[in-house]
C-alpha cells in the first residue's frame, strides 16, 4: 500500500508527460489503474515494436528490466526509464550469459533463438529473438532442415518443438508465475462452471497445455476472448491481463486460474507489481533509475530483435 499523500499522481504523472515529451508503455501485466494511465499496452512485441517507432524523448517502461532494455536497445538515443530496477524475471535470471554461451558452444552449427524475455547479454548471443506471439511462425519461417536451439522457457520450447516437429534442442528454463497454476484446482474450477473454455499461456506446464481450449501469448488470449461466443472463460496467465478483457468483452466473466499454493498470490508476477504508481510519479519527476546498456551490447542484441521484427512483418505478425 503506497502511503497518504495529498499529490494527484494520475494529474502530476499526465502533466510531466507532456512537459518532458514521455510516453508510458505497460505491459498487460500491471496493474489495472497503470494499464488505464499509459499511452500504450501490450505484449512483449508489441512494446518492442512500439519502443522502436515514437517520437518520445523519454520512455518509461511499466514493466520488467528485460523489456526496457529491449527497448533501450531498440531507441539507445532515448532515455528509458524503469520505476523500480528490482522489476526482474525469473525466467530471464534462468538463462545465465555464461552457462548459455557454453551450451550454445556444446551444441554447434544451429541457429539460436531465443525468447524475448532474456538479458541483454543473452540476446547478444542470439541469432533471432521470438515471442510468444510469434514464435511458432519464426521457427517456420527458417528452412526445415535448419537446427535450432531454443531458450530460455522450456515450456514453450516444447509447445514449440511439438507444433513445427523440428530439430530444436531446447534451453532448461522457466517462468515461476506460468509453472504454478494447478491442474486440480483447474479441473475443479471447469466442473463448477460447465461451459468456460480454459485458455492457456504455452510458458505453461504440458498438462495444463493439454487441457487447454486454446493456447496463445497474451495478447492472442486476448483477442481469442474478443472472436469467440463462449461467455466465460479460466484464464491461465498472469490475470493482470483480465482488465483488458473486461473491458473489451463488457458481459463476460473471466476467472483466474488459481496456484497449486491457494495461500499465495503467486499467478501474479511479483516482479511486474514491484511498480506502482508512486514509483511512476517519482520516477517520471526525477527521471531515474535510468537504463543504461553497454554500446557494443547494444550493437549485439540489436540484431536478433530486429531480425524478428523484420520476420514478423514480413509474416504481418
Ligand atoms: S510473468 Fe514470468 S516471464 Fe513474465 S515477467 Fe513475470 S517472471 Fe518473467
Amino acid at each position: 500500500m503506497e502511503g497518504k499523500t495529498d499529490i494527484d499522481y494520475i494529474k502530476e504523472i499526465k502533466r510531466m508527460k507532456t512537459d518532458k515529451n514521455a510516453i508510458i508503455l505497460a505491459h498487460y501485466y500491471q496493474t489495472s489503474d497503470i494499464q488505464d494511465i499509459a499511452d500504450f499496452i501490450g505484449d512483449s512485441l508489441a512494446l518492442s515494436q512500439k519502443a522502436a517507432s515514437n517520437n518520445a524523448d523519454i520512455i518509461l517502461f511499466a514493466g520488467v528490466k528485460f523489456m526496457a532494455e529491449t527497448a533501450k536497445i531498440l531507441a539507445p538515443e532515448k532515455k528509458v526509464l524503469l520505476p523500480d530496477m528490482n522489476a526482474g524475471c525469473s525466467l530471464a535470471d534462468s538463462c545465465k550469459p555464461e552457462e548459455f554461451k557454453k551450451f550454445i558452444e556444446d551444441n554447434p552449427g544451429r541457429t539460436v533463438i531465443t525468447y524475448v524475455n532474456t538479458t541483454a547479454d543473452i540476446k547478444a548471443l542470439s541469432d533471432i529473438s521470438c515471442t510468444s506471439s510469434n514464435a511458432v511462425e519464426i521457427v517456420n519461417s527458417l528452412p526445415p532442415e535448419e537446427k535450432i536451439i531454443f531458450g530460455p522457457d522450456r515450456n514453450l520450447g516444447n509447445y514449440i518443438l511439438n507444433k513445427t516437429g523440428r530439430d530444436i534442442i531446447v534451453w532448461d528454463g522457466s517462468c515461476h508465475v506460468h509453472e504454478e497454476f494447478s491442474l486440480e484446482a483447474i479441473l475443479k474450477l471447469r466442473e463448477e462452471n460447465p461451459g468456460a473454455k480454459l485458455i492457456v499461456h504455452p510458458e505453461c506446464v504440458l498438462p495444463v497445455r493439454m487441457i487447454a481450449d486454446f493456447i496463445g501469448s497474451t495478447s492472442a488470449l486476448l483477442k481469442f476472448t474478443k472472436q469467440d461466443d463462449a461467455q466465460c472463460y479460466i484464464i491461465a496467465t498472469e490475470p493482470g491481463i483480465i482488465h483488458q478483457m473486461k473491458k473489451e468483452n463488457p458481459g463476460k466473466v473471466f476467472i483466474p486460474a488459481p496456484p497449486k499454493d491457494s495461500t499465495c498470490g503467486c499467478s501474479e508476477c511479483n516482479f511486474m507489481k514491484l511498480i506502482t504508481m508512486k514509483k511512476i510519479y517519482n520516477c517520471l519527476k526525477d527521471e531515474r533509475p535510468e537504463i543504461f546498456v553497454d554500446a557494443e551490447i547494444i550493437n549485439a542484441a540489436r540484431k536478433p530483435i530486429k531480425r524478428m521484427m523484420e520476420i514478423s512483418e514480413k509474416l504481418g505478425l
